[in-house]
Parts: C-alpha cells; structure tokens; sequence
C-alpha cells in the first residue's frame, strides 16, 4: 500500500481545502471532523505523510500521541467533558475512509451516544466549538 499525496488530509495539510485548524505544532496539526459525532470531535494527523498506524514511524506515533494527549485534555476543559474516546482505523478492512494517519478524539459525557457517522455538521456551531477548544489549550 503506498501513500496517495492527493488523500484530501494532506490537501488540508497543503492549504488547498479548508479546515477549521484548533492547533498546529512542528510535527502534527488538529482540526475539526466536518462530520462531528460529538460537539468535540477533533483529528489530530502528522504533518509528514504516512497512510496509517501500519506505515507510520516511531517519531510520527510520538508526535501524534502527544498532540491526542493535548486535545483530549482541552476537550475534557472546552465542554466539561466526562470522558474522551480515541478512534483511530487502519485500511479499508480496519474502517479507514481517509489515508493520511489520523487519531479522532471526541468527547463524552456521561450516559451520551456517538452521533451517526457520515452526517455532515453545521460549521457555525462547528467553528464555535472550535473557538472553545483552541481557548482552552491557552488554560492548559
Ligand atoms: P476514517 O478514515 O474512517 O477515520 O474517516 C475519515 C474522517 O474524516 C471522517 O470522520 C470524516 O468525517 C472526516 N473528514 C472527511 N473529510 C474531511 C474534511 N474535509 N475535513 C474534516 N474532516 C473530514
């Protein structure tokens, strides 16, 4: 399996479609799913390419991790969460839709339900949220 440089991350990585970016450091940025299954629904990716968990180095999985690390904590803030879930797929088999390496991270309340996959989230209430998120990592 090789890297498609035209998977529509690394075109967010690139500038050439827009994202709603909550935080950006040397080696990983976050951003908003556009198909939230929670107010908090953030991907966190590597700036350098590698299709998934399978492909990725060491140092990729470190700086990714750290930054999961960072989000989960700022969600746990931005909406008083309960909890954090990781989702994070590998191929088409593992669930993957999208080939650049990316970790979900969303927030959970206590007794609360993911949203269905696959439904496309209002971007005022997505850009609010993220608004929320990007104050509470300066809290961190
Ligand atoms: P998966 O590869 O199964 O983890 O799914 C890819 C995820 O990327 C889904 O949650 C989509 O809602 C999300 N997604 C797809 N296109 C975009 C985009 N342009 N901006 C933000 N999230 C996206």
């Amino acid at each position: 399996m090789t890297y498609d440089s035209d998977n529509i991350f690394a075109k967010i990585l690139r500038d050439e479609i827009p994202s709603t970016r909550v935080y950006e450091d040397a080696d990983t940025i976050a951003f908003m799913d556009i198909m939230p299954r929670s107010d908090g629904h953030v991907l966190v990716v590597p700036k350098t390419p590698c299709r998934n968990m399978l492909d990725a180095t060491a140092e990729q999985m470190a700086a990714v991790m750290k930054t999961v690390q960072l989000m989960s904590r700022a969600l746990m803030v931005a909406f008083e969460a309960d909890g954090i879930t990781l989702q994070q797929f590998n191929e088409t088999a593992g669930g993957q839709e999208v080939f650049h390496l990316h970790f979900h991270v969303l927030a959970r309340h206590e007794g609360d339900r993911l949203g269905a996959p696959g439904k496309m989230g209002d971007q005022v209430v997505i850009s609010q949220n993220a608004d929320k998120i990007r104050a509470s990592i300066l809290d961190l």
